[in-house]
């Protein structure tokens, strides 16, 4: 790629100008996505930088993209949607993400809170995400290559979990890594039947509550090299 025409992607001209974004911002909103703080990150987060040039004319619709090794980049409604929900109470502080993938929900909650801590079992997927987050200066996110079944125990508790791939269960690790009053949204359920779920640590026990069916890759076992 000449210096030009990465200058040009970077600025999101053309094909990703701001008149596209804007396009979207106010598609999110018509659907009813009403926090400005999240609308406005997702308005400046340069989405054509996490897939490939080949699709990044594409990157501005609200749609899930493949990113390669069978996963995809999040569709910009659910990014902004499960953003909103973690936030739904107040700012939070640490954030643990399962699900690195492309790394532009990483990006956009590294913008809305504090510190991000985010797993991804795809060696490539996270290097590629690293260096995209680097890139654009986004530094309060760490990195670990692992299984997200099993969470983060060594840095827990989270005050927010954000699951990105689809769960048969909850799985228990996170349960466990949440903060009193913490707030876990998780796609649960399996092929077509798929529920957003909120959970929420009580002073007794979890709250759940079912918000959306969605659709989602599949939360694998193990890590992959
Ligand atoms: N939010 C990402 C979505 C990526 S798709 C984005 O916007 O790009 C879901 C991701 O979850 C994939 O990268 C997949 O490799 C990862 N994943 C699946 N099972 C996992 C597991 N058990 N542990 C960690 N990551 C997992």
């Amino acid at each position: 790629m000449s210096r030009e025409h990465d200058d040009m992607l970077r600025r999101g001209i053309g094909m990703t100008s701001q008149r596209t974004r804007e396009r979207l911002i106010q598609r999110l909103y018509e659907e009813g996505l009403s926090n400005a703080k999240v609308l406005e990150v997702i308005r400046r987060t340069p989405r054509h930088l996490f897939v490939d040039e080949a699709l990044a004319h594409r990157a501005y619709e609200d749609t899930a993209l493949p990113i390669g090794h069978n996963q995809t980049i999040s569709q910009p409604y659910m990014v902004a949607r499960m953003s909103e929900l973690l936030l739904e109470a107040g700012p939070l502080d640490k954030v643990l993400e399962i699900g690195t993938g492309s790394g532009y929900q990483t990006a956009v909650l590294s913008q809305l809170v504090e510190r991000v801590f985010s797993v991804e079992r795809i060696k490539v997927l996270q290097d590629r995400a690293k260096e995209r987050l680097v890139e654009l200066n986004l530094r309060n996110v760490v990195f670990r290559w692992g299984d997200g079944w099993e969470g983060w125990p060594a840095l827990a508790p989270y005050n927010g979990i954000i699951v990105t791939a689809v769960a048969t269960d909850v799985p228990q690790a996170l349960l466990d890594q949440l903060a009193p009053g913490g707030r876990m949204v998780i796609p649960v359920g399996a092929g077509e039947v798929q529920q957003l779920l909120l959970i929420i640590r009580e002073e007794h026990g979890f709250s759940r509550r079912v918000l959306e069916a969605v659709r989602f890759v599949p939360l694998l076992n193990g890590p992959l090299a």
